[in-house]
């Protein structure tokens, strides 16, 4: 291939047809502006959906992956690698949990947290104990697993025969204590792919003592919401909850791919030598990006995240054509009066900015760094976008 082809003709002939991609081709980026190939620049709230939490080509980030990778760039899960041993003992540190197991998408943590706990209730009460609840409404990936668990009846189709053991619920406590053989509740404190749908403080306490009166799990899919997202490094921390399991993607690897599982004290142990395994987890060269993420989300830095939620909300609130802004921290959902949020996107793209959308709402996960210079920029062309 030469260097002048089309890359979108080359993309849409070649590549499976499972995305609709909006009609850029990013090149380049840094901090939280990014130029296509006609050489136009735009200012990114979104972020690669919420990865590129240090924005683009961040200096600290490329400098820690690139000694990495021109250190040691993989060695299997057989050896032991520093990188990797000191992401896992930084995140248990900062969050509270015992141990992590490290795999490669959000995906892929919560099939490690549904095997956690059907096995950690298999290990206690033997079979039949193996639903896995979740809540209508919700996303928590792609997988077959993770397809069936995601509550919402537009995903269940085609790929028959779904997985056994899945119920879903509302957020409602005696639906859910009603459920039979039930092993965990897994829940995202912000739907995120359902529309930017925080949960009630209320819910989550009761379901907690739910779930510990049960001996229950509960899992918090923060693949979205979790390293910072929302003005805390773990949505769970804004609920005063310790899920028993916590999983993590997105935002994590800054970029490059990585998922993680956390577990407390009572499922640390669950998952013995044999029962789960990845190539390619624990890559020393995305920990070392990862660990500069966390070096970099400190509590001040967390403050800033919440002040310039804040400071996204209320401009917001002031435009005519909005209606509200749901969710928290730097991950928000914008409701409109009257444009479509489909429409509101490519005028937005039209305007130098790339925003997402969630259902009904456009939808920003700028990244967490993003100056107050760029950040006014990109709200202004937003409303813009919206008034246009
Ligand atoms: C994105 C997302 C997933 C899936 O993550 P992948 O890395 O695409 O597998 C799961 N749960 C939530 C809440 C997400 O936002």
């Amino acid at each position: 291939m030469d260097g002048d082809m089309d890359i979108k003709s080359v993309d849409k002939k070649h590549i499976v047809g499972t995305y609709n991609r909006y009609d850029v081709a990013i090149v380049s980026g840094s901090g939280a502006r990014c130029t296509d190939d006609c050489g136009r620049e735009y200012i990114d709230l979104g972020s690669g959906i919420g990865v590129n939490s240090l924005g683009y080509c961040d200096k600290g980030w490329v400098a820690a992956v690139s000694k990495q990778l021109s250190t040691l760039q993989h060695t299997s899960n057989l050896y032991y690698t520093r990188p990797c041993a000191e992401l896992a003992a930084t995140l248990c540190e900062r969050s509270g949990y015992a141990k992590a197991l490290f795999c490669n998408s959000g995906a892929e943590a919560n099939e490690a947290a549904i095997k956690t706990a059907r096995k950690y209730s298999f290990d206690k009460y033997g079979r039949g104990r193996d639903v896995i609840v979740t809540l209508r409404n919700s996303f928590h990936g792609r997988t077959m697993a993770t397809l069936t668990a995601t509550g919402q009846d537009v995903f269940h189709n085609y790929f028959f025969p779904f997985n056994e053991g899945f119920e879903y619920a509302d957020k409602d406590i005696e639906q859910i204590a009603g459920i039979e053989g039930v092993c965990a509740v897994m829940l995202e404190f912000v739907q995120g792919e359902g529309g930017v749908i925080p949960v009630e403080k209320e819910f989550v306490t009761e379901l907690a003592q739910l779930c510990r009166e049960r001996d229950i799990l509960l899992i918090a899919d923060e693949v979205q919401t979790g390293i910072g997202r929302t003005g805390k490094l773990l949505a769970s921390q804004h609920y005063g909850v310790l899920p028993d399991i916590t999983t993590l993607a997105k935002g994590l690897g800054a970029g490059l791919p990585i998922g993680a599982m956390l577990v407390g004290d009572r499922c640390a142990d669950t998952l013995t030598f044999g029962t789960h395994g990845t190539t390619f987890g624990g890559n020393p060269v995305i920990c070392a990006g990862a660990l500069e993420v966390l070096s970099r989300l400190d509590d001040a830095a967390l403050e800033q995240v919440r002040r310039k939620g804040e400071y996204i909300r209320s401009r917001l609130l002031s435009c005519p054509g909005v209606a509200g802004v749901d969710g928290l921290g730097m991950m928000l959902g914008i409701r409109l009066k009257d444009k479509q949020a489909a429409q509101v996107l490519k005028d937005c793209i039209g305007e130098g900015v790339l925003v997402l959308t969630a259902k009904e709402k456009i939808r920003l996960l700028p990244p967490l760094t993003i100056g107050d210079g760029d950040l006014q920029e990109g709200v202004d062309r937003l409303i813009a976008a919206i008034e246009k």
